[in-house]
């Protein structure tokens, strides 16, 4: 159960700069940021490995990962310039962490999205 990089970091087994959290929740900074904010949302519950393996049943928690996301732009002051999310799915996004993670990124123009 949750045996992934990021259910260590859950379990606070290896250290991470936690941003957010609520009961089904947890934000923390990315290792290696893209943007001068880079924060990703995880469900702290059952892994879901990918966007793929969510189930209907899932939708809500998936759904409150955005609104995790979207609450901490606003109170942190950079909805209104603006940021972007991003959920990689397998090997052609690039996933390397097999437990599903939104990125938020902000901070600065983040530049035309999906050149490979
Ligand atoms: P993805 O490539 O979409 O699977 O995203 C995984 C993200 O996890 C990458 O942006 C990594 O920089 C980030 N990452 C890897 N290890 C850590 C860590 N220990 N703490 C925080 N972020 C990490």
């Amino acid at each position: 159960m949750n045996d992934t990089l990021f259910g260590r970091i859950i379990r606070r087994e290896i250290p991470a700069t936690i941003v957010y959290e609520d009961d089904d929740i947890l934000g923390f900074k990315d290792i290696a940021p893209q943007a001068p904010v880079h924060v990703l949302f995880v469900p702290k519950g059952a892994v879901i490995p990918t966007l793929d393996d969510a189930t209907p049943e899932q939708a809500t928690l998936l759904g409150r990962l955005m609104l995790a996301a979207a609450g901490y732009a606003r109170r942190e002051g950079f909805a209104r310039d603006g940021y972007r999310v991003v959920m990689n799915c397998r090997e052609h996004a690039g996933q390397t962490v097999f437990h599903v993670h939104l990125h938020l990124l902000a901070g600065a123009p983040l530049g035309h999205f999906g050149t490979p």
